[in-house]
């Protein structure tokens, strides 16, 4: 039996590129009887860019609501939030930081491009990627199903794990990325990598008329309407094509190419696109957002069972630390 781990931020609203790049997948490979999937909403990194009580509750909520209404099952699988089993994330990430060398954290290509576009560069931003090495081998997972934004981090954790080991002795298994190398990283509304807390993300599960605002914002050329266009160079074109079929695909790039289809017409398309292929998942989302009962309960069975596997990784820790005789 392989044990999967993935982990979604509360940084903002569930996106198209944390659907397609992380929850359809690890959802499908925990469908399979020999895998055993860990899902955590990471509240805790979420503190690196969100300080709001009330917006960090709700967007916890909003990820936890994406990943059930993408078919998740609770029972078979864990499915838990950090912030509820902090003690150990926290603890572990401690003992982990004191064997992270700092140039490691510096070279971190997430950390420097965070820090060049956000105003505020935190030490929680910098340790990131540590106390995500913590939320991996507590588990002991030993897959990580991760977009290659992730991939340098999830290098990092396979390291400090394995500085843990050489030095304490096997306490963790190393894990190892998978990267489906068919999904690219997602383009956001301006083009730049859609991430929850650029704010240029698409979020499926809006009220039609709300998205379709939103997907008015990508940024196109000024192209006249008339004129042919390049689907190879535009964002609109670009996020169509992940999700439609090969004849509409097709379809599009003819619209483009014989001009007189403006971008406000791709739009549209794309739009409905969304509409269509989410349709199932956004009346689950819908419900799990106005029964948050039901998800907070399904949280805290996940919590209650994530609990018992911490526990035992930490006391092991503790033993090779030196902390418990
Ligand atoms: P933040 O801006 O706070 O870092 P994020 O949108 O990058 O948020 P994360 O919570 O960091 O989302 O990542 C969750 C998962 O979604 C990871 O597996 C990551 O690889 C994947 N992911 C995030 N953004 C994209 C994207 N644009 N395209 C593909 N996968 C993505
Ligand atoms: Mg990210």
């Amino acid at each position: 039996m392989a044990r999967i781990l993935t982990g979604i931020q509360a940084s903002g609203k569930p996106h198209l590129g944390n659907i397609l790049g992380a929850i359809l997948p690890a959802v499908e490979l925990s469908k399979n009887e020999k895998n055993e999937s860990f899902l955590f909403i990471a509240d805790l990194h979420s503190m690196t860019t969100v300080k709001d009580a009330q917006q960090l509750t709700e967007n916890t909520q909003a990820v936890a609501a994406a990943w059930l209404a993408c078919g998740f099952d609770t029972e078979k699988n864990y499915f838990y939030r950090q912030s509820r089993l902090a003690g150990y994330h926290t603890e572990l990430m401690w003992y982990l930081n004191c064997l992270t060398p700092y140039p490691m954290l510096a070279n971190a290509h997430s950390f420097k491009d965070k820090s060049d576009k956000l105003a505020d560069v935190n030490a929680g931003l910098f340790t990131y990627p540590v106390l995500q090495a913590a939320d991996i081998v507590l588990y002991q997972a030993e897959y990580v199903p991760v977009g290659k934004d992730q991939k340098q981090h999830l290098e990092m954790s396979k390291d400090i794990a394995a500085a843990f080991n050489r030095t304490y002795g096997d306490a963790f298994v190393l894990p190892e990325p998978k990267i489906d190398e068919t999904v690219m990283t997602i383009p956001g509304i301006d083009g730049q990598k859609m991430s929850k807390s650029y704010g240029n993300y698409i979020d499926i599960f809006l009220p039609e008329k709300q998205l379709y605002k939103v997907i008015k914002k990508i940024v196109t050329d000024t192209t006249p309407l008339e004129e042919p266009k390049n689907p190879d160079t535009c964002n609109v074109f670009a996020l169509y094509n992940l999700m439609a079929s090969e004849e509409q695909v097709k379809e599009m790039r003819q619209n483009y190419e014989g001009g007189n289809y403006g971008y406000g017409h791709a739009k549209k398309a794309l739009h409905e696109l969304i509409l269509e292929k989410f349709a199932k998942q956004r009346e689950l989302y819908n419900y799990y957002m106005e029964n948050l009962d039901e998800l907070e309960a399904k949280l805290q069975e996940g919590e209650r069972k994530a609990e018992l596997i911490a526990k035992q990784t930490m006391e092991t820790v503790r033993k090779l630390l030196g902390f418990i005789s």
